[in-house]
């Protein structure tokens, strides 16, 4: 499993910096994001390191947006964005693959983010 040491989400993934944990399995980690558009919003990323998403092995995909819907149903979210940002212009900020859920809440309820996100 390729880890770069100084990535802060293969960091994560050791237990090297804290995060709120929602899902793991031997190539998969997901967890609530740091600063969430919406309530609910967590990143789900492949633990093989790899910056853009060319870059990874597709073996390494597999089980992103299963466990991103899986997030999503066990916080109660129907409506919600599937996100993955490649490339500064693109607005990817951490350099290690990973996959936006952000949920979408109903605009009556005043928790209702923009789209476009950022
Ligand atoms: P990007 O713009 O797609 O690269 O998004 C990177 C995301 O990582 C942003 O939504 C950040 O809030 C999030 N993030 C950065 N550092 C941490 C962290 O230490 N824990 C949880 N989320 C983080």
């Amino acid at each position: 499993m390729a880890s770069l040491p100084s990535c802060i989400f293969c960091k994560i993934i050791k237990g090297e910096i804290p995060s709120l944990k929602l899902f793991e399995s031997d190539k998969t980690y997901a967890f609530l994001d740091i600063g969430p558009l919406s309530s609910g919003h967590s990143l789900i990323i492949p633990k093989h390191h790899g910056a853009k998403l060319h870059d990874m092995p597709a073996d390494q995909l597999t089980e992103i947006l299963p466990v991103a819907a899986r997030i999503a149903q066990a916080v109660g979210c129907e409506d919600y964005n599937i996100l993955q940002n490649n490339g500064r212009i693109a607005h990817q900020v951490v350099d290690h693959v990973h996959f936006h859920m952000i949920p979408k809440p109903n605009e009556a309820e005043g928790l209702g983010v923009g789209w476009p996100v950022r």
